[in-house]
């Protein structure tokens, strides 16, 4: 999962990064709406924190230009002045849910979580792939049971083709998703990934299947 933080704040900005990467998401920042519109037309994100105190073009301005333009991902937007009345018009423009400053990071990851399941209407932290069952609070994963070792890119992943099973996902979302921009992984390196998840799930019947010169989709799992 990767997310777009426009934050013209480096501490703030800093801060975000550094807490949605512990939490295995990948991270990008900008600091002007000028810059998010720009990355948006050309990349894949799957939510989007945005400051609405920006220089030039403010947040709510980037918002309403967002959904204009067709940009359907999750927005959590972030404000500095504590007033009730500036969240509502950011929610009415077309953000989800907002956060005022100073906030706990636990609490804007919990946020991010709980928005990012909700766009892809899994209604728990915890669900069910055939015999895969994982936690994303507590960022546990069992397969038939028993514990099962996913390792940050394989959990990402795994986490991307499950919430968009069963559409195929492009390499080229999945080279974004897991890397973001301070990586330097390639399209090889997905499918090392992928080689390697296959072997974890395939005791449990779950397949991860190439659609040659796209991507990937995860298959139904077959029940025996
Ligand atoms: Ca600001």
């Amino acid at each position: 999962m990767r997310i777009l933080v426009v934050e013209d704040d480096p501490m703030v900005a800093a801060g975000i990064k550094e807490a949605l990467s512990c939490t295995g998401y990948t991270a990008d920042h900008v600091k002007s709406a000028e810059l998010a519109e720009r990355v948006l037309r050309s990349e894949n994100f799957d939510l989007a924190i945005i400051d609405l105190g920006l220089p030039q073009t403010d947040g709510h301005e980037l918002i309403r230009r967002m959904r204009r333009a067709g940009h359907d991902l999750p927005v959590l937007i972030l404000t500095a002045r504590d007033s009730l009345e500036d969240c509502v018009s950011g929610l009415d423009t077309g953000a989800d849910d907002f956060m005022t400053k100073p906030f706990r990071l636990p609490e804007l990851i919990a946020r991010v979580r709980a928005l990012i399941r909700r766009h892809h209407s899994v209604t728990s932290s915890r669900f069910s792939y055939g015999e895969l069952e994982m936690d994303n609070a507590s960022h546990t994963a069992r397969l038939k049971g028993k514990e099962l070792e996913l390792p940050g890119r394989e959990w990402s992943l795994l986490e991307t083709l499950l919430m968009s099973s069963p559409s195929v996902v492009s390499k080229d979302k999945l080279v974004q998703s897991l890397g973001g921009w301070d990586s330097d992984l390639t399209p090889n390196a997905v499918e090392v990934y992928v080689s390697r998840l296959r072997a974890k799930l395939s005791p449990a019947g779950i397949q991860i299947r190439t659609v040659r010169g796209i991507g990937y989709r995860l298959d139904e799992p077959v029940t025996a």
